[in-house]
């Protein structure tokens, strides 16, 4: 069976704060649907980047340049589908998406979008490097993340009968608890977005589902390249 690794991205330990500057980055991300506006509640906006803004990349350890460069390619296969620019710069406190690399190449995760600006430390942690079949596709991934898009298997619409047992039994094996699976995983994400495209199974977003993980005769393989419905979504969060 495929070695799945998980992406257990952090969610902001400070609603408000990333609240008021998702919307401060871009007015879009306020609450749009009618009736979904709670005063005591902010659990439901995006956050995404203003459009037309160059978000800066830094590393925070240095890593080789060529682990830059790849991590920077492979970045990049986001910018024909966004209204957004990026440029690689040596200063974490002059840059968004802030990377540390070289830890175990199953860690990998990154905030969501405009998170990134209550980041203290890394907004992105790279575990993966070049010389890995999952390089390209986990940076994608990660990157997809850092503009603000969810999991695709968490999608509302997603519909896959895991063999939850035996979700919980693959994952205890590598050392993650039930909660961890819970939210990244097997949860469904009640996203705020009206642009929210519909449940795309070919998303870069979504995870491998092993038809050992599931009922019945159901599968998804290992997509490794940005969807058809990845670039209709982003082109809906950062129109030109
Ligand atoms: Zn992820």
């Amino acid at each position: 069976m495929l070695d799945l690794m998980i992406c257990h991205c952090p969610r902001t330990i400070e609603p408000r704060l990333a609240y008021e500057m998702a919307l401060q980055e871009n007015p879009a991300n306020a609450p749009q649907t009618p009736g979904t506006r709670r005063k005591r509640s902010v659990a439901y906006f995006d956050k995404f980047w203003a459009p037309g803004r160059t978000l800066r990349i830094s590393f925070t350890n240095e890593p080789e340049p060529s682990l830059k460069d790849a991590v920077f390619n492979a970045a990049c296969q986001w910018l024909p589908y966004v209204n957004l620019d990026f440029v690689l710069v040596d200063d974490d406190f002059d840059s968004e998406i802030k990377i540390h690399t070289g830890g175990s190449p199953l860690v990998n995760y990154s905030v969501f979008g405009t998170d990134a600006l209550t980041s203290a430390g890394a907004s992105m942690v790279l575990g993966v490097t070049p010389d890995m079949d999952d390089f390209e596709r986990t940076v994608i991934h990660e990157f997809g993340h850092a503009l603000g898009a969810e999991h695709e298997h968490q999608h509302p619409a997603a519909d896959i009968p895991w063999d939850i047992p035996k979700v919980y039994a693959h994952y205890a094996v590598k050392g993650h608890s039930k909660e961890v699976v819970d939210e990244a995983v097997l949860s469904k994400v009640v996203g705020a977005s009206i642009r929210k495209t519909p449940y795309d199974r070919h998303s870069i977003m979504h995870y491998p589902v092993p038809q050992e993980l599931t009922l019945g005769d159901w599968e998804i393989g290992v997509n490794d390249r940005i969807s058809d419905k990845d670039k209709a979504f982003m082109r809906l969060a950062y129109p030109r």
